[in-house]
C-alpha cells in the first residue's frame, strides 16, 4: 500500500496548475479516504523486504491469558508472517533481522482509549489558554505523541485535543511525518456551560469575542448539526459529556447534561456516518442516559451504581476507567493554587471514589477496557493505569487483555491488531521481566515496533 502515498503526491503535483481551493478539498478527501481504508499504512517508510526475527523470552497470549514461554515471532511487510516455539534462526545472510529480546516478555503494542494528545495539565493551564494558539497545541502535541509511542503504546484514541490538533496528528503520523501512535481521533460536542464548552469561567467580553462554538449544542437539531460538522472535519468518533467533570471551570462534576432527545439525536445521526459515541461521565443519572441511548463507552464512571452496572451489562457498554486522572488530580489538589478553587473541591471529591468504582464494575461483570486520560497525568507515564487496575482487584494478564485485544475491539479494528497472531499488523511491544508477576514491569518497555516498524529495541 506504500504505493498510494506516491498516487496522492503525483495528485497533488499534478493539480497544481489549478484552482488551488479545489486541489485541496480534493487532495484532503483523497486523505481522509486513504486515513479511513488503509490504518495499517505509512506512506512514508517504504515496504519491509527482509523479515525481522524476534526471540522473545516470553509471549503473552492475551486471548488464553497465557504467558507462553521462548517464541519466535517472523515479521515480514508488516505483518506477523509466524510464530514459532522455541527460537528459530535468523539467515542473516539474507539481510534478516534478529532482535533479542530474550529477557523480555512480547505482547501486541497497547491501546489507550483515552488521551489528551495537546493537553498537559500543569498548575499554568488555566493561563495556557489565553496565551496558546493552535500551533501551540500542535507542537505540544507532536512531543506527547512520541512519548506515548515509545511507552508501547502503538494506537490510541485521542478523545479532544485542541480543534484541529488531533486530525493533523493522526494524518501526520499515517504519513510517516512525525512519530506517534494509531490515531482514532475524536469530536468532542460539549453543551452550553458543559464540560468541554472552551468558553466557561471567562469574562462575558471574552465570551462574546470568542463567538459561537458550533461544538457546543442545546437541542436535537444542533446536535445532529454537530456530529454531521465532525463528519465533515474528518474525525473518527463522537465524544460527549453527558455530565459535568472535573477539571472544567463549572460547579458541578456530576450533574446531568443532556437530555434524552438530544442523546437521542446524537447517536442516531452518529450511527449514520458509522462514528461510535465515547462518553465522559462521572454522575449515575447522566450515564444511564447514555448507556440506554446507546453509546459505546463510558469514560470515568466514578458514580456508577447498581442499576448502571446492569444496564451496561445488558446493553454491551464498555467502561474505560482512567484511573491515572483520578490518582493525579487528588495529588494535585492538596497544592494551594494548583487548580482553580472551582475544580479543587471536585478532584478532591471524585478522585478517591475510582477505584472503588472500578473494583464495583470489575466485580459485576462489565466489559472494561484500558484507558488513563493522559495529558491529565503525563504522557509516557500511560502505563501507571495497570497497577492501579491490579490494585483495585483485577488480575495482571487481565489488565494487559483489556489494553490490547479489548483495546482493539472498541476501536474496532480487532481484525488488524490487539493480539499475536499469523497476519496481524505487527504492532509488538517488549518489558523487561514477567508484569504477570510484576504489573509495574509494563513501565519497564524496552521494545517498540508498530507497522513492522521498530521505534525502540533494548
Ligand atoms: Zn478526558
Amino acid at each position: 500500500m506504500a504505493g498510494t502515498g506516491i498516487r496522492i503526491e503525483e495528485f497533488i503535483i499534478n493539480y497544481q496548475g489549478r484552482n488551488f481551493l479545489n486541489k485541496m478539498i480534493m487532495a484532503s478527501r483523497i486523505a481522509a479516504a486513504f486515513t479511513v481504508a488503509t490504518i495499517t499504512t505509512t506512506i512514508a517508510i517504504p515496504a519491509l523486504a527482509a523479515p525481522i526475527f524476534l526471540h522473545c523470552g516470553r509471549m503473552i497470549d492475551v486471548r488464553a491469558l497465557e504467558v507462553l514461554p521462548e517464541r519466535t515471532i517472523v515479521i515480514n511487510n508488516k505483518k506477523i508472517a509466524r510464530i514459532d516455539r522455541g527460537y528459530t534462526a535468523a539467515d542473516t545472510t539474507n539481510g534478516a533481522t534478529l532482535i533479542d529480546l530474550k529477557n523480555h516478555t512480547c505482547m501486541p503494542g497497547l491501546i489507550d482509549l483515552h488521551v489528551h494528545l495537546s493537553l498537559s495539565v500543569t498548575a499554568s493551564s488555566t493561563m495556557e489558554s489565553f496565551s496558546f494558539n493552535p500551533p501551540d497545541y500542535a507542537v505540544r502535541g507532536v512531543a506527547n505523541a512520541e512519548k506515548t509511542l515509545m511507552a508501547g503504546f502503538t494506537s490510541v484514541r485521542d478523545l479532544g485535543s485542541a480543534p484541529g490538533v488531533g486530525v493533523a496528528l493522526r494524518n501526520g503520523i499515517n504519513q510517516g511525518i512525525v512519530k506517534g501512535p494509531r490515531i482514532q481521533a475524536a469530536c468532542f460536542i460539549a453543551t452550553t456551560g458543559g464540560h468541554g464548552d472552551p468558553t466557561n469561567g471567562l469574562r462575558t467580553d471574552l465570551v462574546a469575542f470568542a463567538g459561537s462554538d458550533r461544538s457546543v449544542i442545546s437541542g436535537a437539531d444542533e446536535a445532529r448539526r454537530s456530529v454531521r460538522q465532525c463528519y465533515k472535519d474528518q474525525f473518527d468518533l463522537i465524544k460527549i459529556a453527558t455530565t459535568g467533570g472535573v477539571l472544567s471551570l463549572a460547579k458541578s462534576g456530576d450533574a446531568p447534561l443532556l437530555a434524552d432527545e438530544e442523546l437521542a439525536a446524537i447517536v442516531g445521526t452518529a450511527r449514520d456516518y458509522s462514528f461510535q459515541v465515547a462518553t465522559h461521565a462521572h454522575g449515575a443519572e447522566g450515564m444511564k442516559r447514555a448507556i440506554r441511548a446507546g453509546v459505546q463507552t463510558i469514560e470515568h464512571g466514578t458514580y456508577l451504581d447498581e442499576e448502571a452496572i446492569a444496564l451496561m451489562k445488558q446493553k454491551g457498554t464498555w467502561l474505560i476507567a482512567t484511573l491515572s486522572a483520578g490518582k493525579f488530580v487528588v495529588e494535585k489538589a492538596k497544592i494551594d493554587g494548583f487548580f482553580p478553587e472551582v475544580v479543587r473541591p471536585k478532584a478532591q471529591t471524585i478522585g478517591p471514589l475510582m477505584q472503588g468504582m472500578f473494583s464495583r464494575a470489575y466485580k459485576g461483570g462489565v466489559k472494561i477496557a484500558f484507558g488513563t486520560d493522559q495529558g491529565v497525568a503525563p504522557h509516557g507515564e500511560n502505563a501507571r493505569e495497570f497497577e492501579y487496575m491490579v490494585e483495585a482487584g483485577m488480575p495482571p494478564l487481565e489488565t494487559i487483555r483489556a489494553a490490547t485485544l479489548y483495546g482493539a475491539t472498541v476501536m474496532g479494528l480487532d481484525k488488524l491488531i490487539g493480539t499475536l497472531e499469523t497476519g496481524k499488523v505487527a504492532d509488538i511491544i517488549a518489558v523487561a521481566g514477567d508484569p504477570a508477576k510484576d504489573i509495574a514491569m509494563m513501565s519497564q518497555v524496552k521494545f517498540v515496533m508498530k507497522d513492522g516498524v521498530v521505534h525502540r529495541q533494548p
